[in-house]
């Protein structure tokens, strides 16, 4: 309440401009009442015999008040806001003159007729009137007091100075009745304002809420760009310390030497897989990922997620198995890169939380639909499972089952995010099912499109790489960090390819 009187008090132009709006709404509503009041006012009462001429101006009155009033309201927005104040002046206007009118009928009629049923009818008449605008006018205190005060306070002072005998009572319960007026309509003014203020304060709300989620998008997508860039800046030394490595690994080194360049390079491949994950979320966080959709083979995108996972299984003494259905179509069309890297994440989870155990990786043709074949998943294991609790969670971003994961198996719990992500990127969905101690099952299910019969282009590739003999070609490398250059240009050349080397775009370019 107390905000709603400030409200009103401070004139904000927007309240200010919906109480207006809600009187002119309120107004239209009643804006030719006065015309058939006074009609039957004057049938009822002698008023018509006594004073026709007065009779009929009233009525003229009322039907001309009310045409303006019609106008005024009804093209409210272009009448208004051209001019606030003076639309303000022309309603307080145009609503207090029948104000003065209707309050002049019932001293006339008591000074005519002296005080018996018509002089009593239209004090009814007026009470009425005063309910009335109790409501259509508690917008604005002043035109409301205004208003009541002209249509009944003439009649009080003529009972007061002329009354006498019973009329005094009804002197008393007129008074009763302006106060019992003006009690309510303050109240409905409070409650008015109240509810305004209420509506302004949720929309500045919704404003500044709006202005804080338009700041936090653009921060995100600035953290975005910051951590891909970030990302790929780490990512070129890394790839050089790791290529770099791997050259010395192959030159002659004493068993220790071995030992540590190889933890090294593992450290190496450690970190370059955070970053490649970090650099993955952000990507898909804002928004920058697009799909793939070429043809390619289940079986041998199986055959690429197995192959390198097969010596770390057997170092833990996993099984590790591919059960391809015969049922599925040859082809497929996808992004085999992004289900090779969901797959991959899934079975390299698979196999660093078993031992002793069986993972299996499977392909399931669930039918087809529409030329589009409904492709399942699977990655099973029989390693420690995920307790239920933490089943919820993991596939959140930085989540692991428990705080001693990390430290015990490694991992940045960004995995099943980016893999989760990746599948409703395909319109797939992703599900777990797992029992702690027994192990785990992650689902995938994707609609693909069928591909025509024809080589993938992994088979395509491998074809032309066959046949060709790189020794003696001479190729141009453009790289602007040298140990990359270095790298690139070593392991070319141990293909027999003779390399030359320009430092950036231009050179390359005049090369
Ligand atoms: P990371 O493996 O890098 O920690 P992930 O998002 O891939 O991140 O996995 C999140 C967590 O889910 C893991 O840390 C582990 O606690 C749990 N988890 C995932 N796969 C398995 C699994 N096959 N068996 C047991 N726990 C798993």
């Amino acid at each position: 309440m107390a905000r709603a009187r400030k409200s009103s008090a401070t004139h904000i132009p927007e309240l200010d401009h919906r109480a207006n709006s809600e009187l002119a709404r309120r107004a239209q509503r009643v804006t030719f009442i006065y015309v058939p009041l006074s009609i039957i006012v004057s049938l009822v009462t002698d008023l018509h015999q006594n004073y026709p001429r007065e009779t009929y101006g009233f009525i003229g009155l009322f039907l001309l008040m009310g045409l303006i009033r019609a106008r005024l309201t009804r093209n409210f927005e272009t009448n208004h806001d051209s001019s606030p104040t003076l639309w303000m002046r022309k309603f307080s206007l145009y609503t207090l003159i029948p104000a003065v009118a209707l309050g002049s009928i019932a001293p006339l009629v008591f000074f005519s007729q002296g005080p018996g049923w018509d002089f009593i009818i239209c004090i009814l008449s007026l009470t009425g009137v005063s309910a009335g605008a109790t409501s259509s006018l508690s917008a604005r205190k002043n035109i409301f007091h205004a208003f009541q005060a002209l249509l009944l306070i003439p009649t009080v002072i003529v009972l007061v100075f002329f009354g006498e005998g019973k009329t005094q009572g009804l002197t008393l319960l007129l008074v009763l009745w302006l106060g019992q007026i003006v009690i309510l309509g303050h109240y409905f003014h409070k409650e008015f304002w109240s509810g305004l203020n209420a509506q302004y304060q949720l929309k500045l709300r919704a404003t500044a809420l709006e202005n804080a989620n338009t700041k936090v998008e653009q921060a995100n997508r600035t953290k975005g760009d910051f951590l891909a860039n970030m990302s790929h800046e780490i990512r070129t030394p890394l790839n050089g310390i790791i290529g770099m490595t791997d050259l010395v690994l192959e030159s002659d080194l004493n068993e220790q030497q071995k030992d540590y360049l190889n933890d090294v390079k593992s450290s190496g491949e450690t970190l370059l897989t955070i970053i490649n994950e970090i650099l993955d979320f952000s990507k898909i966080e804002a928004g920058a990922i697009e799909l793939e959709s070429i043809p390619f083979s289940v079986d041998q995108m199986l055959q690429k997620v197995v192959r390198p996972l097969r010596y770390s299984a057997e170092n833990r003494a996993d099984e590790l198995i591919v059960e391809l259905d015969p049922e599925l179509p040859q082809n497929l069309m996808g992004d085999p890169h992004r289900i090779w890297q969901i797959l991959t994440n899934l079975a390299g989870n698979a196999v660093k939380f078993t031992e002793n155990g069986k993972i299996t990786i499977g392909a399931e043709h669930l039918g087809n639909t529409n030329g589009r074949c409904t492709l399942m998943l699977r990655v099973s294991d029989t390693g420690i499972g995920i307790p239920e609790e933490a089943q919820s969670t993991i596939f959140k971003e930085f989540s692991q089952a428990d705080g001693s994961t990390t430290r015990k198996f490694g991992g940045t719990g960004l995995g099943l995010a980016i893999s989760q992500k990746l599948v409703t990127l395909m319109d797939g969905e992703i599900t777990l099912s797992s029992t702690e101690g027994q192990g785990s099952t992650f689902a995938i299910l994707l609609h693909l499109d069928i591909a025509a019969d024809e080589a993938t282009p992994a088979k395509k590739l491998q074809a032309k790489s066959s046949s060709h003999n790189l020794s003696g070609l001479r190729v141009l490398l453009a790289e602007d960090n040298t140990v990359n250059a270095k790298l690139a240009s070593r392991l070319l050349e141990k293909s027999g390819v003779v390399v030359e080397w320009a430092h950036d775009g231009k050179e390359a370019v005049e090369a």
